[in-house]
């Protein structure tokens, strides 16, 4: 049985999905600038023998590897190659060279699993129909997203695959299990940068002055608003301001407060309609109190939706691989994720690898300087993913 051969081709090939990672892990490159990173996988993809390797979006490839019939149809598999800028904390062999960048986010798991699961298709070509489309592509975690770019390139053309699927190391899953989630699953995420410019002068005569800090203060309640009474109970939103800065002293009233926050929600009218809000509710409220504003919005990526039956399709085929128990239901997660820009084109799903090992100590978030993943997942990493494609061209 064709699950069964992958099982076993995944299982021979876990050291050296473990070693890429860890090659990657230790050469981390940050986004957009994944030059040795794009050539290792280059040179990976050439030597598994996959065909019609193009080059997109500078850094990033797709690749593909056709069946029997090629043209019956297209399922894509998607990793991202890009690194943080954090220092490691991590004391392992496969500690990271380049100071200050890091794999804190898993994409090295995620490019090492996808090489592995070409590799495993690869070999077993013959025992499907149609064409299996590989994407690495740059830059997930900066704006405006290596998708949007890869997807500018023509990533999903020639051919256009019916569906993509994504996976993403989650260090709350244990090691083992798998998570998906029908439908809205991940938040649209926009950078707001808000400056209130008044008038500064001594703390001692306000009378003088068009006092920032408390207009400011005015707006950051105000805005909550938009949360709790514009925004429907029903739709997920978040705004939170992490960055207040009037640089005044005890008797010293400023010229102007910078604030910056993010603005988070799950459906693209609404966000719309609240970054409307947000800005007439800063304009009202700065200009009746005598200052000025600047309210500038940099959106960042869409929300994330996975199609409820390409999702449901992968969770059946994911029970068939790894047992029952060892699937999970997520919950919604109000971080972004650049997937969503596929998702917006054709049919996605986007599911959660369990890394996490608290034996092992392996429990540190994404993102931190101690995060790490337990290898073992790589093993569920590269084989689950090639289950998922052919279980997809064959039932989608
Ligand atoms: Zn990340
Ligand atoms: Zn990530």
């Amino acid at each position: 049985m064709l699950k069964d051969k992958i099982k076993s081709l995944a299982k021979d090939l876990k050291e050296e999905v473990i070693a890429n990672r860890r090659h990657l892990h230790a050469n981390p490159e940050l986004s957009y600038q994944e030059y040795e990173t794009a050539k290792f996988v280059n040179q990976k993809l050439q030597e598994i023998g996959v065909s019609q390797i193009e080059q997109k979006a500078t850094t990033g490839w797709t690749a593909l590897i056709e069946g029997k019939n090629p043209g019956k149809k297209t399922v894509a598999l998607r990793a991202d190659m890009d690194a943080l800028p954090i220092i490691e904390a991590n004391n392992v062999p496969y500690k990271s060279t380049h100071e200050g960048v890091m794999h804190a986010c898993g994409h090295d798991a995620h490019t090492a699993s996808l090489l592995g699961a070409a590799k495993i298709l690869n070999s077993v070509k013959d025992q499907f129909e149609g064409t299996i489309k590989l994407i690495f592509q740059p830059g997930e975690e900066v704006a405006p997203g290596g998708a949007s770019y890869m997807i500018k390139d023509g990533a999903l053309e020639n051919p256009r695959p019916n569906g993509i699927i994504g996976q993403h190391v989650m260090p709350f899953i244990p090691v083992g299990k798998v998570g998906f989630r029908q439908g809205i699953y991940m938040a649209s995420a926009d950078e707001l940068y808000i400056t209130v410019k008044g008038k500064g002068g001594h703390g001692a005569m306000p009378e003088t002055l068009i006092d920032p800090v408390l207009i400011s203060s005015h707006l950051i309640v105000a805005l909550q608003q938009v949360v709790s009474r514009a925004a429907s109970p029903k739709v997920p939103s978040v705004l939170s301001f992490g960055r207040v800065e009037a640089l005044g002293a005890t008797n010293v009233i400023p010229n102007e407060v910078k604030i910056q926050g993010t603005f988070r929600t799950l459906n693209e009218p609404w966000r719309a309609q609240a970054h409307q809000k947000m800005l007439q509710i800063a304009k009202g409220l700065v200009e009746g109190m005598g200052g000025e504003v600047d309210f500038e919005i940099r959106k960042g990526y869409p929300f994330l939706q996975n199609d409820p039956e390409l999702t449901e399709r992968a969770t059946l085929a994911a029970k068939d691989y790894l047992g029952e128990e060892n699937v999970l239901d997520l919950d919604i997660w109000m971080a972004a994720e650049d997937f969503a820009y596929y998702s917006q084109e054709i049919k996605g799903c986007f599911y959660r690898l369990g890394t996490r090992n608290e034996q092992k100590g392996i429990i540190s978030g994404v993102h931190t300087p101690t995060f790490d993943i337990d290898e073992d997942a790589l093993e569920i990493g590269a084989g689950l993913m090639a289950w998922l494609a052919v279980s997809e061209l064959e039932k989608g």
